[in-house]
């Protein structure tokens, strides 16, 4: 039987190893930590994601938990509309998803051919002409014909395999939120189409996340500040945005104020620089490939980080998911470089005009910023994004 082991139960990681499976492979899921969990926020599944996601599901079980993300426009922290919303656009509509969800419903899709072993950090790896890829903790080996590399921007495979490729701070601070439904403040109108506001240096988007499978519903919020990651406790975080925020159009106040300290998730926005020059590396009659943040880790500011996982984890499928150990599975691996790394440096090129958007600050870069956005925005997120298809 063909073998995978798939570093990482991420997103990336989930659904790879599910994809894999219902192809026949025997998948082994290593994860170094004690438990296989989401962090408690959301993620917006623009429709190259969506696409990806539905191409991997055979039964797109996904769908039901994912509510559907109208453009709700740009505004800035006065309420005046920089964008105004649009209907429809290309492709499927976006969604937005409690990862809560998404995680229960990839590991529901992992069937009885994937084995998952938690409290595994992986920290070598030998390749070699002649060589099936071996990977260990240091105590146990295994072998597999395929290993793919889905730990995330802190990559212990990609630092040996790709070390021209570094994880750097993109200048940002990021705050992630889910308040529950029973504690939402009263939505002034316009808000149910979501909603994003761009100040100097600062970016506020809210989305409501519609009603769960539990009937909780919600809303999901993330801000963004140009600057370190703040060292204070989460709860001196939560007043800091309070205050950074307070002169801002309702509801930003009040959802912050509805916030817990114990909700708010602080991360600092990394990313990859350079990207690393391949994704596959042949060994033997396979080989490693990366996916995910292992292989494109991106500022977050157009959504994409995660839909190009799914990106990969289907373009992988469709590659490799039949080929035999040999030649063919390595000319698939050879392709799935060829195809995901030039795809990946478009999206993280997009993604760093949105950066210098986010960051603009001083009167005369906030005036070329307004200027431009109106004409970028829709640009940015409708082209290359929406129109990815699957590789047949
Ligand atoms: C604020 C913010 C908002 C975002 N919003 C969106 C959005 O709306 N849409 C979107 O598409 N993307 C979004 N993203 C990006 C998205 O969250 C990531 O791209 C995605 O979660 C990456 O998934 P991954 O599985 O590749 O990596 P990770 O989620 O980092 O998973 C890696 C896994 O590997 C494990 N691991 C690491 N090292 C080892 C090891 N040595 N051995 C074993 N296991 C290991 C880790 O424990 C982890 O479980 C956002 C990101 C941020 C920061």
């Amino acid at each position: 039987m063909r073998t995978a082991v798939v570093v990482g139960a991420g997103l990336a990681g989930l659904a790879t190893a599910g994809a894999l499976a219902r192809c026949g492979w025997h998948v082994v899921v290593l994860e170094q930590s004690e438990r296989v969990a989401a962090p408690p926020t959301a993620l917006v599944l623009w429709p190259n994601g969506r696409r990806a996601l539905e191409s991997l599901d055979a039964d797109g079980g996904w769908s039901a938990i994912a509510t559907p993300l109208p453009d709700g426009g740009v505004r800035r922290p006065d309420g005046q509309w920089l964008v105004t919303p649009r209907a429809g656009g290309a492709g499927p509509a976006p969604g937005v998803v409690h990862l809560e969800d998404l995680y229960d419903a990839l590991v529901a899709g992992l069937g009885d051919l994937v084995e998952i072993r938690t409290g595994f950090p992986v920290t070598t790896i030998r390749t070699g002409p002649g060589l099936r890829p071996v990977i260990g903790d240091g105590r146990t080996e295994i072998e597999a014909d395929l290993v793919v590399a889905a730990d995330g921007i802190d990559s212990t495979l990609r630092r040996t395999l790709a070390p021209e490729s570094a994880a750097v701070g993109s200048g940002f601070a990021a705050w992630q939120a889910v308040i529950p439904g029973y504690r939402v403040p009263p939505m002034p109108d316009g808000l149910a189409a979501g909603g994003e506001t761009l100040g100097a240096g600062y970016r506020f988007v809210a989305i409501p996340l519609g009603e769960r499978a539990g009937g909780q519903g919600g809303v999901y919020w993330v801000a963004t500040a140009a600057g370190a990651p703040r060292p204070e406790s989460p709860a001196t975080q939560l007043e800091l945005l309070r205050r950074w925020f307070a002169d801002w159009h309702p509801p930003v106040g009040e959802l912050l104020a509805a916030t817990h300290a114990g909700e708010l998730v602080p991360q600092e926005v990394r990313e990859l620089r350079p990207l690393p020059r391949a994704y596959a590396f042949p060994s033997g009659p396979g080989g490693v490939v990366l996916l995910g943040d292992a292989a494109h880790a991106m500022p977050h500011h157009l959504g994409q980080g995660a839909c190009l996982a799914f990106e990969d984890a289907a373009t992988l499928r469709a590659l490799a998911g039949e080929a035999a150990p040999g030649p063919a599975l390595t000319a698939a691996l050879e392709a799935y470089s060829r195809l995901r790394q030039p795809r990946a440096t478009t999206v993280v090129r997009q993604t760093r005009r949105m950066s210098a958007v986010v960051q603009a600050r001083g009167r005369l870069a906030l005036r070329a910023r307004d200027a431009a956005l109106n004409h970028m925005r829709p640009r940015i997120l409708s082209a290359p994004f929406a129109e990815w298809q699957p590789p047949d």
